[in-house]
């Protein structure tokens, strides 16, 4: 039986090396290695060149616009490619971190052979977190031990091996093979298993079979700490220049706005930055607090228009600061057209980009809705203030908005996880 591998591969010049080792050392010869490269720098690139010299290795190059890296699951998209050309009987699925023992392929073969009706095998994996010199950190072990029915959130992407022969039904079910969806980025395996799982149960091999490692530079990691859309008004930097999220766009800021006391550009992996294009130099950037009357009166920057705080009470009342506040000229306020009054007490108007607290749950005021927003993107986000205490009148005012929580509890309230034994563990792909 052969046995297509599909290896996907970005910019991992320290590890692709010892994968493709783990590859031409199986002991079991009758596979094809697509190598499905996405853009890597020549560093990846020259060390895969020496292996291609092995007639079962191809690489499928590709070129991706840096827009296009969040637009799908760029591995699940490489792997769709890859369905559409594989000629094994078998198909199983690698990663640039990960190397199959020299067994792998052999132990997963043999339980094919011996057993007709069983059409997925997993195995354990070991686990191995390094930190940035590749030094081990912590080791554990995915076990595999029992058949699954529902092996998402359970197994890991390099852990499988199927038979080809549930793809066209798949295709035919689900109009495409692997879902590439972006909201999938951590976990597309997983949904992908799921689709396997319609036809057929995991049946499980206690060896551990490959070993994965999770670097500290890991974008999925990264990643999925992340919620889906960065919030607005967040500060970012790149290439020494400071931007701030408005509107679904980057817009420059300059320097001066972002001074250590006074507001944090927050570190977000680049990919998640590229979706959003570029736009115009912002005057003053939204969400700052302004005085052109050295504290007479305040303005808060709303979608580019001041709105003026009823009193310095207001300033105060939101939790803004005094070292939050900007002086600015006459001139620039000037050009701002004028937005709506804040104020705390009679008409409550408050402003955006706000923490608040409505019984023991924190919100964050966006665009005039309260969105549920969880503890740990509060401190990603370098939200200092404290939240402020909604009244009873004061909640319903506003409709409430979608949470703001990191992309991976997206998802498992997506899939709504608790139907699983997921055994408390992170999955990561
Ligand atoms: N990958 C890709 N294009 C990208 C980013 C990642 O093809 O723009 C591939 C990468 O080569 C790997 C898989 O997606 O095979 C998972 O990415 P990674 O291992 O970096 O994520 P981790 O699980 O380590 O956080
Ligand atoms: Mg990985």
């Amino acid at each position: 039986m052969k046995v297509s591998v599909i290896l996907t591969s970005y910019n991992k010049p320290d590890f692709i090396d010892r994968v493709l080792k783990s590859m031409m050392e199986q002991t079991y010869p009758n596979w094809e290695l697509l190598i499905m490269d996405d853009g890597s720098e020549p560093d990846t690139i020259n060390q895969i060149k020496p292996f291609l010299d092995d007639k079962r290795i191809q690489l499928y190059p590709h070129l991706v616009h840096p827009v296009n890296r969040l637009v799908t699951v760029r591995y699940a998209t490489l792997i769709n490619e890859a369905l559409t050309h594989i000629t094994g009987e078998l198909v199983c699925y690698l990663t640039d971190d990960t190397v199959y023992r020299k067994d792998r392929l052999q132990k997963m073969v043999d339980v094919f052979q011996s057993n007709p009706h069983i059409d997925i095998v997993y195995s354990s994996q070991r686990v191995v977190h390094v930190d940035q010199h590749l030094i081990e950190t912590m080791t554990f072990i995915r076990e595999a031990d029992h058949l699954l029915e529902h092996a998402s959130f359970q197994v890991d992407h390099c852990s499988v091996m199927h038979r080809s022969r549930l793809l066209p039904l798949i295709h035919e079910k689900f109009g495409q093979y692997w879902d590439d969806d972006p909201k999938h980025w951590h976990h597309a395996d997983s949904v992908f298993w799921m689709r396997l799982n319609h036809f057929a149960t995991f049946f499980p091999l206690k060896d551990e079979l490959d070993t994965t490692y999770k670097t500290p530079q890991s974008f999925h990691h990264m990643f999925s700490s992340m919620p889906y859309d960065l919030i607005d008004g967040t500060v970012i930097q790149r290439e020494g220049a400071y931007y701030q999220i408005a509107h679904k766009y980057l817009h420059e800021i300059d320097k001066r706005w972002v001074d250590e006391k006074k507001r944090r550009a927050v570190r977000v992996p680049l990919l998640c930055t590229m979706k959003y294009e570029s736009k115009s130099m912002l005057k003053v950037p939204n969400y700052t607090v302004v005085t052109a009357d050295h504290g007479k009166t305040f303005y808060y920057i709303e979608d580019q228009q001041k709105r003026r705080f009823a009193s310095k009470r207001d300033v105060q009342y939101f939790q803004f600061h005094p070292k939050e506040i900007y002086a600015i000229s006459n001139e620039l306020l000037q050009v701002l057209d004028e937005g709506k009054l804040i104020q705390a007490s009679s008409a409550f108007s408050p402003p955006n980009r706000r923490l608040f607290k409505w019984k023991k749950i924190v919100y964050l005021l966006v665009h005039d809705t309260f969105c549920r927003i969880d503890p740990e993107l509060v401190k990603l986000f370098a939200f200092d203030h404290q939240p402020i205490k909604l009244y009873p009148s004061q909640f319903p005012l506003f409709q409430e908005g979608k949470p703001i929580v990191p992309l991976y509890m997206e998802s498992l309230d997506e899939f709504n996880m608790s139907l699983y034994q997921t055994s408390g563990r992170k999955h990561s792909s």
